[in-house]
């Protein structure tokens, strides 16, 4: 065990006074878990802070509360024994030390109170399993009873226990450790793969949510597919993903061969990941070409294909949301939209856009026009350099077209020129059917570059179809 001390780690003054509250009540106390991580790797400004007490970490957080500017409130979460204080964005959170032992069907332990070395055995990694003294007798002396630094050196993520023990208790695990794996771009131990593999049924006593919850992080990493193909291999993805599974190899009939769908998402998740943060625009990369699977069909004229793949991928965009306990809401339809939508700009950059289709394009992708665009162009996985570039600078094309028909047509948010009371009063007709049809000849115009999306014009413009069609104003 070492002895190194980390009084740098404890600069914050929050950490002298739980200090000096724990001297009063005389229990001791540690920092643990991830803010040690996180300091050791320089991982920058911490978001929580785990305090155990070897004793009641509920009194202990009421001590410390009662010694803050202010008084803060004392969030108690009973049955968990555990108990939170907000000091503005940082969550301090106490915990009593603890010995678990844990049923097969359930996440839920048997908890009894139990020694900082108990603690630390029931902590998922040696990486999370480093604590910091809060004590006067050894203030700042770092507790490794796992060799987790080495680990953290060596960018290993290894159970403190026997692998199959940690990940049957709790099967979560097994989500966090390909997490972290992907977060902080470490190795996970050869004997915790095996072993996760082994357990990957148990993943079926997690919650939903708490797997969505993992997935997000993995999929906000600076390289999600590392933790996308860690799934992958331990085949917990089945169980999770199973549609994405299915894209996986590559299929040959009279020497023609497809793409294999799956290596080729991933890749497309890791471009998207290198020019927007946006989670859901990630999302959408991931479920861009889902609809592949069931659609794939052999013709001997066209060889593969997958035809209406987006269409059916943006209704399994819904099943998928829907099983995970995603939300239905507005992000979902996004993510629908985005996959929907997702080989419209790739027709238009295979070839000479014209002005028509780019606002046909703006028109129908409105205001989330530029996420498509940074999703086909995350698209382009071919390794062919000439290709690359053509597809690139096409791309870079029609994203200088959309500027420009935007500027001058104002599509983006499409509000008819003419409305409905209008057209009712000129043609003197009740609300009907024909309101629809002019309308949409009126957009379509504008779509078309027939007439400018102005009001004179689009009314110019109704006059003469109506006379032509013999509909005279009154
Ligand atoms: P982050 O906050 O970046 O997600 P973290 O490691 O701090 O990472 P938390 O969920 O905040 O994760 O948990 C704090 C600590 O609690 C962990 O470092 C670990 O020691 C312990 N821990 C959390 N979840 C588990 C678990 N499922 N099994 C065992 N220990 C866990
Ligand atoms: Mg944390």
């Amino acid at each position: 065990m070492t002895s190194q001390k980390h009084i740098a780690a404890l600069s914050n003054p929050v950490f002298e006074l739980i200090a000096d509250s724990a001297a009063a009540l005389a229990v001791d106390c540690y920092v643990i878990g991830g803010f040690v991580r996180d300091y050791l790797l320089k991982r920058g400004t911490p978001k929580d802070i785990d305090i155990v007490a070897i004793g009641s970490g509920i009194e202990l957080a009421k001590k410390v509360a009662s010694k803050l500017p202010g008084k803060p409130e004392v969030a108690v979460f009973k049955n968990f024994g555990t108990a939170m204080i907000k000091l503005k964005e940082l969550e301090i959170e106490f915990v009593g030390a603890r010995k678990e032992s844990y049923y097969r069907d359930s996440r839920k332990p048997v908890v009894e109170n139990g020694t900082l070395q108990e603690d630390q055995n029931r902590r998922d990694f040696t990486i999370n399993a480093l604590a910091i003294s809060l004590n006067k007798k050894d203030y700042g002396t770092l507790i490794d009873p796992f060799n987790g630094l080495e680990d953290l050196e060596n960018q290993l993520i290894r159970t403190p226990l026997a692998p199959g023990i940690t990940y049957s208790d709790d099967p979560l695990r097994m989500m966090r450790a390909i997490r972290f794996a992907a977060q902080l771009d470490f190795t996970i131990h050869p004997e915790s793969l095996k072993a996760i593999t082994s357990h990957k049924k148990r993943i079926k006593i997690v919650s939903r949510e708490r797997i969505v919850d993992e997935l997000h992080k993995i999929m906000a990493a600076k390289k999600p597919s590392k933790g996308l193909a860690l799934l992958h291999k331990t085949q917990l993805l089945s169980y999770i993903l199973p549609e994405l599974v299915a894209l996986q190899g590559i299929e040959e009939v009279e020497g023609q061969k497809h793409k294999d769908n799956f290596w080729h998402t991933l890749e497309v998740v890791d471009n998207i990941a290198k020019t927007t943060d946006n989670l859901w625009l990630r999302w959408a990369a991931l479920l861009h070409d889902i609809g592949k699977a069931p659609t794939k069909r052999f013709d001997k004229k066209l060889g593969w294909t997958f035809h209406a793949h987006e269409f059916v991928g943006a209704k399994m965009v819904y099943t998928i949301f829907k099983r995970l306990k995603m939300p239905l809401n507005d992000k979902m339809k996004f993510v629908q939209k985005m996959v929907l939508m997702s080989s419209r700009p790739i027709v238009l950059s295979e070839d000479y856009a014209t002005d028509s289709a780019v606002r046909r394009l703006v028109f129908d992708a409105g205001d989330h026009v530029d996420d498509l665009m940074t999703l086909c162009e995350a698209d382009i996985t071919t390794k062919n350099p000439r290709k690359q570039r053509k597809y690139k600078n096409n791309f870079k094309l029609v994203r200088q077209k959309i500027i420009e028909v935007e500027e001058r047509d104002h599509i983006r948010n499409f509000q008819p020129p003419i409305s409905g009371e209008e057209i009712m009063a000129t043609f003197n007709l009740k609300p009907s059917r024909e309101i629809g049809i002019i309308k949409e000849a009126i957009k379509e115009a504008i779509l078309e570059g027939e007439i400018p999306n102005e009001y004179e014009a689009a009314k110019k413009y109704m006059l003469k179809k109506a006379k032509e069609s013999g509909l005279l104003p009154k």
